[in-house]
């Protein structure tokens, strides 16, 4: 399948085989599709671009996979960490405009792992969350795809997958809704509870990071824009989020009742992954 023909500087003709090349982010949908592929695509090259910044939970999560599929995950990794890019930030913490995060330890390490091959890419954006744009690069040599999308695999399908692969989810969904950094800026006020509450050596070091100029009007580097995490992490503040986090769950749950577009909403909405958004690479 797909061969395609380059012309070099001295005009003589070479071909190159199409890869194919799924990029796993240690959540869920990206590893249902590898479960979904198996035995589909021979020669599936899998790819997990590790931002040194993971939960260890995302770490089992992928062993397990490897496991599953009887196939080595190739371990890709930016050559300079996440302090090293913050430095020469100047220290502004990424953001969903800046992103720089996810183009220097996510994006470069996956395009230089492809060079110029004729790659076709499988993401697994599923079909209930088609509006949402995957990460399509520009780059002309890499085609992507989007297989559950085509073959209408939604958000319950998913999860069949999985427990029929004997997965199941990865540790983390059970405080959090995303796979990505730990220090992610898209997660929301209860996951940050979440981390706060599972992982408080990771919250210290997430809240390290940020700093504040105490002086009135003085420069926040915050991940929150509204406030930061060590206003976040006081106990009052703190019931106040996992208050209105399950106030929302009851008032979402009778609102889908028998309305699987409410319901397919609110999946969305629960993991924060509007399609503006979200970083597919990091979070699917
Ligand atoms: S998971 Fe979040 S913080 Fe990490 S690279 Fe992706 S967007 Fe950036």
């Amino acid at each position: 399948m797909g061969e395609v023909r380059e012309m070099g500087m001295n005009q003589t003709t070479k071909t190159k085989e199409t890869r194919h090349i799924l990029a796993l982010s240690g959540g869920k949908d990206s590893s249902a599709l590898a479960v979904y592929l198996l035995g589909k695509i021979p020669d599936l090259e899998y790819v997990f671009c590790d931002t040194g910044e993971e939960l260890e939970e995302t770490y089992e999560y992928i062993n397990k996979l490897q496991n599953v599929l009887c196939k080595a995950v190739t371990w890709l990794k930016s050559e300079k960490d996440f302090k090293y890019y913050l430095d020469l930030y100047n220290g502004v913490l990424p953001d969903a405009n800046t992103r720089w995060c996810t183009r220097m330890l996510k994006l470069r390490p996956y395009e230089d792992f492809i060079g110029n091959d004729p790659v076709i890419s499988y993401v697994g954006i599923r079909a209930d969350e088609s509006h949402r744009k995957g990460y399509i690069s520009t780059k002309p040599n890499i085609k992507t795809v989007f297989p559950f999308i085509e073959s209408n695999v939604r958000h319950d399908d998913v999860l069949r997958l999985l427990d029929e692969a004997g997965l199941g989810l990865p540790e983390y969904y059970k405080w959090r809704s995303r796979s990505g950094c730990y220090f992610c800026f898209f997660q929301q006020k209860r996951e940050w509870v979440g981390l706060l509450e599972n992982h408080p050596d990771l919250f210290k070091k997430s809240m390290n990071y940020e700093k504040t100029d105490p002086r009135e009007g003085g420069t926040r580097f915050t991940w929150n824009d509204d406030e930061s995490l060590t206003e976040l992490a006081q106990s009052e503040r703190i019931a106040q989020i996992k208050n209105e986090y399950e106030k929302r769950k009851i008032r979402m749950s009778n609102a889908f009742i028998g309305n699987q577009k409410l319901r397919d909403i609110w999946i969305e909405e629960e993991s924060g992954l509007t399609c503006e958004r979200a970083c597919n690479i990091c979070h699917l």
